[in-house]
């Protein structure tokens, strides 16, 4: 192999049930990632019965997702689709998967991921650093509200975290992220609250 050659390495892709269709490079160094999903069901957005994916494909979702070798990375998938055999008038669903919402432009591991870089920063400052809008660092912020705290993945509770992260610009809005540190040293988030009153 030439010497100008740069080494490559490969690693798994930490997204469930999706196979990797191509990777490339932008010319400003970002990774766009190209995946499907192999699950081939989906529930019925009306009956919810599992229903197979036989209808097509939706259009292409971009998701930011977690930096790879601290470049911007993006998934792009075009969500399977399904149509029920059951219901009336045979309504079409888009295939659901537990990696991303539909409404977010964002992978759950991203938002989680900004969670942390809001710990002791500002939505502005964590906005300027991921090169995103400050709108996508709020909604990665609102998303985590009150959401339900996977105790699965909890180790232990040994040191918790609150950290008040200001919620709009000039007012009095913010938000409590708590966390726990683990025994191997990470932090993982438990869970994001509303808290309009700082407090001093
Ligand atoms: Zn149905």
């Amino acid at each position: 192999m030439p010497i100008s050659t740069p080494a490559k390495i490969s690693f798994p892709l930490d997204i469930p049930q999706v196979d990797v269709l191509a990777t490339k490079q932008t010319r400003d160094n970002k990774f766009i990632i190209t995946v499907e999903s192999r699950r081939d069901t989906t529930q019925c957005g009306v009956c919810q019965q599992e229903i197979a994916c036989n209808y097509g494909h939706g259009q292409v979702v971009r998701l930011r997702h977690l930096p790879i070798l601290g470049q911007e990375t993006t998934i792009e998938i075009r969500p399977r689709r399904a149509q029920c055999p059951t219901c009336l008038h045979n309504p079409t669903t888009t295939q659901t998967l537990k990696w991303y919402d539909q409404r977010s432009p964002h992978t759950k591991a991203y938002d989680r991921y900004l969670m942390k870089q809001l710990i002791g920063s500002t939505v502005a400052d964590v906005s300027l650093k991921e090169n995103l809008g400050y709108d996508a660092v709020l909604g990665a912020l609102e998303r985590q509200v009150d959401d339900e705290v996977n105790w699965d993945e909890v180790q232990n509770l040994g040191s918790i975290g609150i950290d008040e992260v200001a919620h709009q610009k000039g007012r009095k809005s913010y938000r409590a992220v708590v966390t726990a540190r683990q025994d191997d040293g990470s932090v993982i988030i438990l869970t994001v609250l509303k808290n309009r009153k700082k407090k001093r």
